[in-house]
């Protein structure tokens, strides 16, 4: 039986850890916070005292933490996970991090045959829990054949996509939460215009999701806001402005001018001045609504889902 070790035990990592364990993996499991893996350790995994205790028993390692510098940390940083990963062994980065400190990895590997993919996710904490995450696979073809069998039970068989090389699966997330914050932004303002301008927002919301620019997060993603006030804190402004700034990062050094994205940027930092970190991703809808001294709502039974 394959010997996994999964490092980084939060919104994501703890539902994906148990899914591994309930599968029957032979897991170990880390977090820095060990209240963490509790749902893992019920369902029969493991608890390592460092990250490099769990790299050693491992043949594949999977990360799911929250920034760059907590992947560097775990897997470089005083008893990270590198040094004591054995030859041979696949390393899967599954944070939504940036191909450069990725690259810092590889580089401290050096000539050592470390196997190494980028496998960052779409599909939110419930998309955790149900296995049914998009996985977007950077790296190796045969090394991503070798990862399929256990990403299968995270995510969607259909939706597991091999995108490219080393750091593509980086870019693809990346670029997939810009569009998506990009979006965010522009549908609270013109949502908020559109009523203020006197039209009921039942009627502007079905003729939008009707019309030539509807999308997924007009349809489906806005809905538990729009009905129920949740602006989803399973996924935090902090980790929001995280991947925005790691987005416009990208855009820099792909010397690609990036103004909409940029103005995006400031109104998450904006809504996270105003609401914290904790405060859910949909938060700058509320910059919207309190500017405008209203709440964005729908009726409760209100049934739009595309
Ligand atoms: P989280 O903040 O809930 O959890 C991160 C966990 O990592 C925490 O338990 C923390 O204690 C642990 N950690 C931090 N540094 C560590 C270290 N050096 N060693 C060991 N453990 C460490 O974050 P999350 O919401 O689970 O997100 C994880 C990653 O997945 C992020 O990169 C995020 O952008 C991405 N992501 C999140 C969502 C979501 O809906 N929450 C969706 C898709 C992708």
């Amino acid at each position: 039986m394959t010997r996994v070790a999964f490092i980084g035990l939060g919104h994501m990592g703890g539902p994906m850890s148990r899914r591994l364990a309930e599968a029957g993996l032979d897991l170990t499991v880390f977090d820095l916070d060990a209240s963490r893996a509790a749902p893992a350790l019920e369902r029969g995994a493991r608890l390592a005292g460092s990250a490099a205790d769990a790299a050693s028993v491992a043949e594949t390692l999977i990360t799911m933490l929250p920034t760059p510098a907590a992947v560097e940390d775990a897997m470089l940083g005083a008893g990270g996970a590198l040094d004591a990963l054995h030859d041979g062994a696949l390393w899967i980065d599954m944070s939504t991090s940036s191909p450069a400190a990725a690259d810092r990895v590889r580089a401290r590997a050096g000539g050592r045959d470390i196997r190494m993919l980028d496998a960052p996710v779409a599909g939110m904490s419930t998309g955790a829990s149900a296995g049914t995450l998009e996985i977007f696979v950077g790296g190796d073809v045969a090394d991503a054949e070798r990862a399929r069998p256990i990403l299968e039970h995270l995510g969607d068989p259909q939706r597991i996509f091999h995108v490219g090389g080393h750091g593509a699966g980086y870019v693809v997330k990346l670029m997939l939460n810009l569009l998506w914050f990009d979006q965010l932004v522009a549908t609270a303002e013109v949502l908020t215009i559109g009523t203020q301008a006197g039209v009921d927002l039942t009627v502007l919301h079905r003729a939008l999701v009707e019309g030539p620019t509807s999308s997924r997060l007009l349809a489906r993603d806005l809905l538990p806001l729009l009905r129920h006030g949740e602006y989803e804190e399973g996924f935090s402004l902090a980790l929001a402005g995280k991947d925005l700034r790691l987005a416009i990062d990208l855009a820099r050094s792909a010397g690609v001018p990036a103004e909409v994205s940029a103005v995006v940027e400031q109104l998450f930092a904006r809504a996270r001045a105003a609401f914290g970190d904790d405060a859910g991703e949909m938060t700058p809808v509320r910059l919207y609504e309190e500017t405008a001294g209203i709440r964005l709502r729908l009726p409760a039974d209100e049934d739009q889902a595309a």
